[in-house]
């Protein structure tokens, strides 16, 4: 299997459904999928599609993680709050945009998830990142404030301890809506007004705890 080769391909895919973040593209180019994936979907590792990773949960498709990492605006340095760390994969893309000099925190509610993506991020050798152990919807209070914040499991509505969490000035991403379909918002704070915008529809698995759809 020609991982490089597939890797290259998706990456135009994902120019061509119109994702021009020049960092994004170059995580998704550093970031190797294949290291992520359980071995008996090795050959699917880059096609655009999510894939199962066990415990009923999904690594999300490429094109979505694209999106989501566009619309947050990532930049070096940013610290960062992951609510789903599932594979581990899209912490490792935000972990190689924000360096060294910054920071993320992802939370992972099925213990045996928290212990396999930490050996996956290990292996990458990124390390500026920590997985947490806890109910995501309830954030990671200890470090926030947060400059960016993305849920990656459906909620039927933005956990308030989130928008807390989130830094002035700060965005936030999640989708939002029913247990078929969500609709991907993105959400600016400024002050205590919130500026939200819909990114379109898109299909998670749900977020568990009190604001599961
Ligand atoms: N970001 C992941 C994909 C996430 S799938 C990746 O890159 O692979 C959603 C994940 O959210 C699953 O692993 C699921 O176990 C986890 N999850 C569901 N409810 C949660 C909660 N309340 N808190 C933390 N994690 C949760």
């Amino acid at each position: 299997m020609d991982f490089e080769a597939a890797r290259e391909k998706l990456i135009d895919e994902l120019k061509l459904e119109g994702i021009k973040d020049v960092k994004v593209l170059e995580a998704f180019s550093k970031i190797h999928r294949d290291l992520f994936v359980p071995d008996e979907m090795l050959s699917e590792s880059y096609a655009n599609i999510p894939l199962p990773i066990g415990y009923g949960q999904t690594i999300s498709q490429p094109y979505t993680i694209a999106i989501m990492l566009e619309a947050l605006g990532l930049k070096p340095g940013d610290k960062v709050l992951e609510a789903g760390t599932g594979s581990g994969y899209n912490a490792a893309l935000i972990g190689h945009i924000v360096g060294s000099k910054g920071k993320v925190f992802t939370t992972e509610i099925v213990p045996e998830l928290v212990n396999r993506s930490k050996d996956k991020i290990r292996g990458v050798g990124l390390k500026n990142i920590k997985v947490v152990n806890c109910d995501g919807s309830l954030g990671y209070a200890k470090e926030a404030p947060y400059d960016k914040i993305i849920v990656t499991a459906a909620c039927r509505e933005i956990p308030p301890l989130l928008l807390e969490q989130l830094r002035d000035n700060g965005v936030l991403v999640a989708p939002v809506g029913s247990r078929h379909e969500q609709r991907m918002l993105k959400v600016r704070k400024t002050g205590n007004k919130l500026d939200i915008k819909s990114l379109g529809f898109f299909v998670f698995v749900p977020l568990k705890g009190a604001y599961e759809p």
